[in-house]
């Protein structure tokens, strides 16, 4: 395929535990500069009310928006947060909204300098603006509904405030490019809760699927539709493990058989879909490893030499040594799913003579990538099949972002991740 750069920042990071606790860095509390991050978070707070002055009233049948009456609070270790509901936590490195006090604190020393060295000062924009989101749920009286549909309906506001970013009206950020986006996406892609966290546990907030869903929501559709969130309307993917097995395994299959059954599933997907968008029979497409692949005739399928679809002779090539077990390694089994579902996806469109170049080609083949992965999650499941399992749907994202190529003017992996969560929840035919 084309554009397989490998982003050592996104694949080297380690999950959080859960909601915006970061997993402990190896680097000690005294390497952060916790100057750095008030600047860029109290400037982040006033431009996101900034934002609800102008919009909440849209949303709110015509109420004033009211800023927080308690303030902002910056913590450190040694200095632990107010109070919350006559409880303190003592010093957690985390970012809430509290609405006993109708405040914000946040965890100026390791938290928020993480993310803003990891991820850049827009993902702590988009961290401030979830937890201002609390506030406006507590504002429109919202806050009885399970947890997962207020934390993603925070992420939805988030993204609703970042939109307005893009538009050029804020005063604490210029227009982000797409590779800062992508970056905050994949800063996001970390704040998601461990795989096999069931989405009606206490404190759950989505897996990154979901999350990165709901964000781009509100991205995309804006505060009213953020604000009609709930439990009976909202699509929440994140399961939990299904046995005791899959449970001590993580869902992860031994990496031979992972590529072996995931080419072999991809393999019998098309051979019962292609027939039914083409009316066409589907060509068995071989599965070739890379080092022993013959030349390829077509000049542009090839030019990269670890995973590509060749047109003529028909075969797609995978690096088995080293691209594989570096994608099972780094991300999951299911980003080397994400890595045959696209290879699978351009022969399909190179076969109904459709493009697989430029945005609008690769956006497609990311679709029907999509589309395979649905058939896991909805299709019947025979004894031979493969299923997926919690977690990987964020490898597929997690694999996205890896190959995101937005710095080079190629497709951004937010737009990415958007055309193959269409195909992930709506099948096939949206994708054609
Ligand atoms: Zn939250």
């Amino acid at each position: 395929m084309r554009a397989l750069r490998v982003v050592a920042g996104v694949l080297a990071l380690s999950v959080a535990g859960c909601g915006l606790v970061p997993a402990p860095s190896d680097d000690g509390a005294q390497d952060r500069r916790p100057q750095k991050s008030p600047d860029v978070v109290t400037r982040s707070l006033d431009d996101v009310e900034r934002y609800w002055t102008g919009e909440y009233p849209k949303i709110s049948g015509g109420k004033k928006f009211q800023a927080v009456t308690g303030g902002f609070h910056p913590y450190i270790e040694k200095s632990a947060p107010l109070e919350c509901g006559g409880q303190s936590a003592g010093y957690q490195p985390n970012a809430f909204y509290c609405p006993d006090g109708d405040y914000i604190a946040w965890d100026a020393q390791n938290l928020i300098p993480q993310l803003q060295e990891d991820y850049g000062p827009l993902l702590v924009g988009v961290v401030m603006a979830h937890e201002y989101g609390h506030a406006i749920q507590a504002r429109l009286g919202n806050t009885g509904q399970q947890t997962v549909v207020l934390e993603q309906q925070a992420d939805c506001f988030a993204g609703a405030w970042l939109a307005d970013v893009q538009a050029g009206h804020s005063a604490a950020f210029k227009k982000p490019a797409a590779a800062q986006l992508d970056d905050t996406v994949a800063g996001i892609l970390m704040l998601r809760d461990q795989p096999g966290t069931p989405a009606v546990a206490e404190g759950a907030h989505g897996n990154a699927f979901d999350r990165i869903r709901a964000f781009q929501e509100g991205v995309q559709q804006g505060p009213a539709k953020c604000a009609g969130y709930e439990a009976g309307n909202l699509q929440v993917t994140e399961v939990p493990f299904s046995t005791e097995q899959e449970a001590a395994s993580g869902g992860e299959l031994p990496y031979e058989d992972a590529v072996n059954l995931l080419a072999q599933d991809a393999q019998a997907y098309w051979t019962r879909t292609f027939p039914e968008i083409t009316d066409e029979q589907w060509q068995r497409v071989d599965v070739i490893d890379a080092g022993q692949a013959p030349d390829c005739d077509d000049p542009d399928a090839a030019v990269e030499d670890q995973a590509y679809y060749c047109p003529s002779p028909d075969f797609i090539a995978f690096d088995t040594a080293k691209l594989g077990p570096q994608l099972y390694d780094r991300i999951g089994d299911f980003a080397v799913g994400m890595v045959f579902g696209d290879l699978f996806a351009r022969a399909v469109q190179d076969r109904r003579g459709e493009s697989t170049t430029g945005k609008t080609g690769q956006l497609t083949v990311d679709c029907l990538a999509g589309s395979w992965t649905n058939d896991l999650l909805t299709g019947e499941a025979g004894d031979e099949r493969i299923r997926l399992s919690p977690g990987d749907l964020d490898e597929a994202v997690a694999a996205l972002l890896a190959f995101g190529d937005a710095g080079n003017g190629g497709p951004s992996a937010f737009d990415r991740i958007s055309a193959y969560r269409k195909g992930v929840l709506e099948g096939t035919g949206v994708c054609v």
